[in-house]
Parts: C-alpha cells; sequence; structure tokens
C-alpha cells in the first residue's frame, strides 16, 4: 500500500518549494502537478477512488471544515470526503492553472457544470445580471438566455460592453475563438472594458497552447476539458482557471451542488495535458493545411480559420452541408471536438440547435456552416475524405446541368 499524497503537495494553488516560475508550457504539460511524485517513490499519478477518508481527531476535523466554509481553501492536511476535494483531480487542477498561468483552477463534472458554478457564485451575491457576446457555445447561451439559474443576460457586441454593465452585473462572458464561428475578440480591450466586473473567456478552442486569457485581463478562464484538454474523446469535465479568491467561491460551491469530478475522469485529464502543446500543435497543421484547400476549392462558398490558429475550421458549401455530413467516411460525422481524431457537425442542427433560429443565425451561424475539429491523422487522408464529400465538382454539375436541359 503506498500512502496517499497529502493534500497540500498536490493542491491547487499552493505555491509549494518545488514550483518554478519560469518553466516553459510544454515543461510544464509534462511536470505540473506531478512535482511530488518522484519524492514518492512513484512515476506515474496515483488513482485516489477514495469517497470518504479516516480520521481518528474530530476536531481537527471541525477546524478544517470551518476553514473550508470561511474561505473555500482546499482543507490543509489529509482530505476529508470525496465532494470537498479528491488528490487527484487537485492534481489536474494544479497543472491546468500553471499552463493558464492562474493561482488556482477548480475542475467540474462538465464545461457545463463549470459555468453553472461561476453563475451560482455570483448569483449569490447578489450579482444576477450576465453581459454576454454572442456566439457562445449553444448550451451557454441557452443557459443564459432561459435563465435557468436565475440570472438575467443583456447581449451585447464587444463594443457595447461598457454601456451594457449594471450595479449588479456579476460577469461579462464572451469566447474566442467563438464556438462554432471561430470569430476572435481583444481579450485585452474587453477587460478594460469591463472595468471590475469579472470577465469570463471560454478558452475551450484556444488551448493555454495558443492563448492565455489570464494573461490579458480574463479574471476567469473556462474549459469544456472534454475537449482539448482531455483530448481522446472519453472524458466529460470542465475547469475554470483563476485567482485562488474566486476559487475558494467555486469550490464552496460545489462541495454545496455536488458537479464534482470523477478522479479517474481527473488523472486521464492530467494524462492528456502531457500530450496537449504536441497535440494542438499539430492538429493546427494538419488545419492549416486543410484551410488552404477548402479555401481554395469551387465547393466551399467560405472559410473560416482563426488568426490565432488552432485545429477548428468553419466552412460553408455552395452545396447541401447534410449531404457532406452523410457522405464522410474517415471523419467521424459527431458534436464534440478536441480529439485525437476528425469531427465534422452541422451546429445549426446540433451543437447550436437549442439556440433560438434568429438569434442563431444573428451571431453568424448560417444553416450553410459545418464545423470540422481536426484531428490527428495524416492531412492527405482528411483531404481524401472531405474531397469526396463535398460531392462533385462545381464545374462539373454545372456542366450537367446545362447538359439536361439542352
Ligand atoms: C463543449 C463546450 C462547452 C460545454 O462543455 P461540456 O463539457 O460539454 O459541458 C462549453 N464551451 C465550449 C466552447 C464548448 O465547446
Amino acid at each position: 500500500m503506498f500512502t496517499l499524497p497529502p493534500m497540500d503537495t498536490a493542491s491547487t494553488g499552493a505555491y509549494d518549494d518545488v514550483r518554478t516560475a519560469t518553466r516553459a508550457l510544454a515543461t510544464e504539460a509534462v511536470h505540473a502537478g506531478r512535482d511530488d511524485l518522484a519524492r514518492q517513490g512513484l512515476h506515474a499519478p496515483p488513482i485516489d477512488l477514495s469517497t470518504t477518508y479516516p480520521s481518528y481527531d474530530s476536531r481537527a476535523e471541525a477546524a478544517r471544515i470551518d476553514a473550508f466554509a470561511t474561505d473555500g481553501a482546499d482543507p490543509v492536511g489529509p482530505p476529508v470526503y470525496g465532494r470537498l476535494g479528491n488528490p487527484t483531480v487537485a492534481r489536474f487542477e494544479t497543472a491546468l492553472a500553471r499552463l493558464e498561468g492562474t493561482e488556482s483552477a477548480v475542475a467540474f463534472a462538465s464545461g457545463m457544470a463549470a459555468l453553472s458554478a461561476v453563475l451560482l457564485a455570483r448569483s449569490a451575491m447578489g450579482l444576477r445580471h450576465v453581459v454576454a457576446v454572442r456566439p457562445l457555445y449553444g448550451c451557454s447561451d441557452h443557459l443564459l438566455t432561459a435563465g435557468l439559474l436565475g440570472t438575467e443576460v443583456t447581449w451585447t457586441d464587444p463594443a457595447g460592453i461598457a454601456e451594457a454593465l449594471r450595479p449588479d452585473t456579476g460577469l461579462v462572458m464572451v469566447e474566442s475563438p467563438a464556438n462554432p464561428t471561430l470569430a476572435e475578440l481583444d481579450l485585452r480591450a474587453l477587460a478594460h472594458a469591463c472595468g471590475s466586473v469579472p470577465l469570463l473567456a471560454d478558452n475551450t478552442f484556444a488551448t493555454p497552447v495558443l492563448q492565455r486569457p489570464a494573461e490579458q485581463g480574463a479574471r476567469l478562464v473556462l474549459h469544456s476539458a472534454t475537449k482539448y484538454l482531455g483530448g481522446h474523446g472519453d472524458v466529460l469535465a470542465g475547469v475554470v482557471a483563476c485567482d485562488e479568491e474566486f476559487a475558494g467561491r467555486l469550490r464552496q460551491i460545489r462541495f454545496a451542488t455536488g458537479g464534482v469530478l470523477h478522479p479517474l475522469a481527473g488523472y486521464l485529464l492530467l494524462r492528456g495535458l502531457s500530450t496537449l502543446p504536441v497535440r494542438v500543435r499539430a492538429a493546427s497543421a494538419n488545419a492549416a493545411e486543410l484551410v488552404r484547400r477548402l479555401a481554395a476549392d469551387p465547393r466551399v462558398a467560405r472559410v473560416r480559420y482563426p488568426r490565432l490558429g488552432g485545429a477548428m475550421i468553419a466552412f460553408e458549401v455552395h452545396g447541401d452541408p447534410h449531404e457532406v455530413i452523410s457522405r464522410v467516411r474517415l471523419v467521424t460525422p459527431a458534436v464534440s471536438l478536441g480529439s485525437v481524431d476528425t469531427l465534422i457537425q452541422h451546429p445549426a442542427s446540433i451543437s447550436h440547435r437549442i439556440v433560438d433560429a434568429d438569434d442563431r443565425r444573428g451571431a453568424g451561424v448560417s444553416d450553410r456552416l459545418l464545423r470540422l475539429s481536426v484531428g490527428l491523422e495524416d492531412v492527405d487522408d482528411l483531404w481524401a475524405d472531405l474531397d469526396q464529400a463535398l460531392g462533385a465538382p462545381r464545374e462539373r454539375r454545372v456542366t450537367a446541368l446545362q447538359e439536361a436541359v439542352r
């Protein structure tokens, strides 16, 4: 039996003695959250599946729970109960915070659970109003528009943020690059316009490899860790990277509402982070080449690709986008993104279906738009599949039509 690492060595935001501020991202990706392992005689991180932890000192437990109730800091010493914190999940949180350049990070059962916790944390302070810029991920849009958590949203364009702020505004929410249009925002300018209101940037598409929103003034950086951070299509998770004060509030919400991440998911996410820089760069190189070929293709009406780069492509076809989806063979026709394999989906039918059609179109999500999440396959194989899925070359189709008319 091995001894489980004490919470303080693996905990988020603990700037312990082994922390070195100068390590490069690629180094952090494989070492952060693992700094104590060698000292413990371990190489792979242990998976702690305990839901509860024995303690013969209930006075100490009382003090630890009182401290958590005060500021939400990770309890010092051995873990108490699975909903309060888990050492394996804490390793992932530590690593993600290091990659995003924040003090702390708090993991949740999904990206939506993470966003819900942020909204609840602000509402609980009487700050129920949210200012947001479209497009957002479809379910984030829906959560805000429907006011499911008792929040009220004002949708605005980036230039209108300062005017949209109210005394009860608790959050400004944006995505850049946005899902699914890949629209990009100037986060630094937005953070400035927010004044003292926290800016939440959903960084799911860029990942910390391409963009670290906290460096540009975003107080909260949200990820659907289901996507690139996990990276293999087998983990559902969310995480918020932020300062320790906000992290404490989020841990308290997580404890009280129960949207915790399973330790096995925490393990897989930590493993996913170690290859994140390599995966993102390789998939981005594939994407850039596919963008070049799509943009030159007469069957494609429009291609959107972020200036930032990345492995997501949005494009519109002259033909029927549903036909393209029905014809792919190597590429998987499925929602979600950020996996090692390439996925394609039709946002108006799936990821953004829950958004009102006029709002969706107003945000630039046309009914012809297809969203491609480029994976790590050989780029020529990917192109061969897309090429046949796009159908007959346009000129030839026109000729055939002309012949039929004759
Ligand atoms: C998928 C996604 C979410 C929601 O995350 P889940 O893990 O599915 O709950 C939020 N934001 C963006 C940008 C996403 O792509």
